[in-house]
């Protein structure tokens, strides 16, 4: 019979999906997906991202019917019992081989490893391929042969191997299959552990192929070329809030990058200074990708630079809780972490002040904020929010150096010059005028049901430069 699986993931498409392609190759195909709530929770997954991966399900499901390819569901709420699951389910079903696109944390490698095995031993083949990302991780090394640490190095080395061979393509979209006698599941509108999110959030990140194929359309057509100028004002729509789709895989990294080079005559390193810029995003994403396979201990919530584990970060619970819900008194971050919670989304100008806040001005540690971020944030992905928690902190690869503390203040009068975006978010604010509103006044003054600052900007500044400066060099450190 011949029976293939694709069993998705973060790969929630049917086009440029390199595992349907080449399961639809070998055989009939059926689709799954696994449903792990117990899981998902121990990775801090948000309720809106949960949300948003069944919508993108339901959506697929139509399109998947259009290829007469049926969507079965599994239910393991934990990884450690999926061998035996899946063995059992691609038995029921006589399957004889799984296709995967890969996923690069430790835990879903570990997963996948124990998953081929099980298979395996009962003849059952399982082949992963690099549908996620640009370039195999593993396959743009330094000339040692290692993990390149530092992203322009990466970029380089990535442009070199497109100069040879050409810069990747999508997929053709995939030809219907014969029908097959099995039915598909209906996916659930909501599991169990994970709220249903606002009706505005929903509306703002609407599911399926057809929703990301117009945003990235009407991205590249109206803002890709102002993107160098417009990428840090939040108050504008100057990115393309495409991160969503791209870590649920709606989208892939090829079709954003094909995208963006049809729109700059072919081109990928000159043309266009805002298409160049937009492309050298998706690099980031794809460099934080590789640094995540090369080096499992950023899954393990370690630090990059070990000596910086030994910073003494504050134990601050009162002024961690104040950052997380938008009370510190410095509006700029008090309305990004607003954005957050109502919208599962931040500007990423704005994760940078607000991460550097917490981990600089706060002197608190990145894995909380990390932790809450993955925990309200439709676009959590351990890469990047890992790759950019710890660039903000001074502790990461390729990361800002600990002397480089931004001034929330002046990063708000450059970014958000009118306040126009802090009025968004603190309406509190409003009557202020636009230099006050980066910086309300105190005592007679202050604007009312507004918080004073929770830190000293300055002092706090210089405290953080000694903790970093205390510390012992990474060569003295084991
Ligand atoms: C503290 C912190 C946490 C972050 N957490 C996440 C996260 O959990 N998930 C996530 O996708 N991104 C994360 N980022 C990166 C970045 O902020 C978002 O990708 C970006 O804001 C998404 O908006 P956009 O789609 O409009 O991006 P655009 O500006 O339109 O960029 C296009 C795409 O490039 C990629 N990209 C852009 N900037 C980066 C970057 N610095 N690192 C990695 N990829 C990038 C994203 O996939 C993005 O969708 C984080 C950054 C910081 C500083």
């Amino acid at each position: 019979m011949n029976r293939q699986l694709v069993w998705l993931r973060s790969d929630l498409r049917c086009a440029d999906n390199p595992a349907l392609h080449t399961a639809l190759a070998k055989g009939p195909v059926i689709a799954c997906f696994v449903l792990s709530p117990a899981q998902w929770q121990q990775h801090d997954d948000a309720a809106c991202k949960v949300d948003f991966w069944l919508r993108n399900l339901t959506a697929l499901q139509v399109e998947l019917a259009a290829l007469n390819i049926p969507l079965k569901l599994l239910d393991c709420p934990l990884w450690q019992d999926l061998p035996s699951a899946l063995l059992c389910f691609c038995q029921q079903h006589e399957i004889s081989a799984v296709h995967v696109n890969h996923e690069y944390p430790v835990n879903e490698q570990t997963r996948d490893a124990r998953c081929a095995e099980a298979l395996g031993q009962h003849g059952i083949g399982f082949y992963p391929q690099h549908g996620n990302a640009l370039a195999a991780p593993g396959s743009v090394l330094t000339n040692a042969g290692g993990v390149f640490k530092v992203f322009s190095q990466f970029r380089k080395c990535l442009f070199k191997h497109w100069e040879i061979s050409g810069t990747p393509t999508p997929l053709p979209y995939p030809q219907a299959q014969a029908p097959l006698p099995i039915s598909s599941d209906a996916v659930p509108s909501q599991v169990a552990g994970f709220a249903k999110p606002s009706q505005a959030l929903i509306d703002l990140w609407p599911a399926g192929s057809a929703a990301a194929h117009e945003r990235l359309r009407q991205f590249t057509e109206q803002h890709l070329h102002a993107y160098k100028d417009q990428r840090d004002l939040p108050a504008l729509p100057g990115t393309s809030q495409l991160s969503a789709y791209l870590v649920a895989g709606v989208l892939s990294l090829r079709q954003c990058l094909y995208s963006a080079q049809m729109a700059n005559q072919g081109h990928y390193a000159d043309g266009s200074a805002g298409a160049v810029h937009w492309i050298s995003e998706l690099i980031w994403r794809e460099f934080y990708l590789h640094i995540t396979a090369g080096y499992p201990r950023v899954s393990r919530h370690r630090a990059f630079r070990p000596e910086t584990e030994l910073v003494a970060w504050r134990d601050a619970p009162d002024d961690l809780a104040a950052w997380q819900q938008g009370r510190t008194g410095v509006p700029i971050v008090d309305a990004a972490m607003r954005q957050l919670l109502a919208t599962g989304w931040m500007h990423n100008r704005l994760r940078m002040i607000s991460a550097m806040f917490l981990t600089k001005n706060l002197l608190i540690d990145w894995r909380e904020g990390e932790r809450w971020f993955m925990q309200h944030l439709i676009d959590g992905d351990l890469a990047a929010n890992n790759g950019g928690w710890q660039w903000s902190a001074s502790t990461g690869t390729d990361a800002a150096p600990y002397f480089r503390v931004f001034n929330p203040v002046s990063q708000s009068q450059r970014n958000d010059p009118d306040g126009a975006f802090i009025r968004h978010w603190l309406p509190e604010l409003n009557s202020l005028d636009n230099k006050a509103i980066h910086q309300p006044p105190q005592g007679l003054f202050a604007p009312s049901g507004y918080p004073a600052p929770i830190v000293d900007l300055a002092s706090s500044r210089e405290r953080a430069i000694a903790a970093f400066q205390a510390l012992p060099k990474a060569s003295e450190v084991a």
